[in-house]
């Protein structure tokens, strides 16, 4: 038997078998954009694919194909449009690629579905696009679907956060290539992140408000929008340990897998 929890590393029989038996399914959401000079393009990428990896080894879900491309990055949160490499969807083509895989997923009878993002502007757009599926396939209990969506950021206890930032947390937004995600990425792909090019002219002051259609002046030239400084592997395995042991009880119990 193939024990792959990857929905894409199984023959078609095995994943009719796995899904005719009831497995979930995992639909990591991510983004192509520029993480600073230390870190590779794909952070968001890997960190939503690796938690819901050990969240599908814990609760018999598969994993299926991660979408590597994410709604439109914002100065304010992901640096914006202006870094090489960041490559964007807009927001209506992002919501109809999630509407489409869940009404194709539905298609196939997987009756429960995690939407697992990594991204922080794919919030709003992955709420519509399962919207927009429950539009096409139903909303009533005959159409047999039920549908988590999750941002793996929530998941990190405020005892973890405190401990990471003991001078104040600066916010999600700021967050971006900052402590949280560098921790994660050397906890996960060490050998991607050189903490030797660990440039930082944050944190990124910004005005409360957007400006169009020039880029804001206040981005920071490197792309991090806090610090690097105090990332490390240790604290990316209590961020790890949060998001996969809270995703996996409110996955069992939510669900109804057997405990
Ligand atoms: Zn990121
Ligand atoms: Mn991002």
């Amino acid at each position: 038997m193939n024990a792959s929890v990857f929905l894409a590393d199984l023959t078609w029989p095995e994943a009719e078998c796995r899904i005719g038996a009831g497995a979930p399914v995992i639909l990591p959401l991510g983004a192509t954009e520029q993480h600073g000079h230390h870190m590779p393009l794909n952070v968001d990428v890997v960190i939503p694919t690796f938690i819901s990896e050990r969240v599908a080894r814990a609760t018999g879900a598969l994993v299926a194909p991660t979408v590597p491309y994410g709604n439109r990055s914002q100065p304010r949160s992901g640096g914006g449009p202006a870094f090489a490499g960041t490559i964007n969807l807009s927001a209506h083509t992002f919501s109809l690629v999630v509407r489409d895989v869940i009404v194709e997923l539905h298609r196939q009878k997987v009756h429960r579905i995690v939407v697992l993002n990594g991204h922080y502007e794919n919030v709003w757009p992955s709420i519509e696009g399962i919207e927009l599926a429950l539009d096409a396939v139903g909303r009533d209990e005959g159409s047999g679907l039920s549908i988590l969506r999750m941002d793996h950021w929530e998941f990190v206890r405020p005892q973890t956060i405190d401990q990471i930032f003991p001078n104040g947390f600066p916010g999600i937004e700021l967050e971006h290539a900052s402590v949280l995600e560098t921790s994660l990425m050397l906890a996960i792909r060490p050998n991607q992140v050189d903490l030797g090019r660990s440039l930082h002219d944050g944190p990124a002051k910004f005005r409360p408000y957007d400006r169009f259609p020039r880029p804001p002046v206040e981005v920071p030239p490197s792309g991090v929008l806090s610090m690097t400084e105090g990332a490390s592997a240790e604290k990316g395995e209590w961020l790890l340990e949060d998001c996969v042991s809270r995703m996996v009880e409110i996955i069992k119990e939510e669900f109804q897998l057997g405990q």
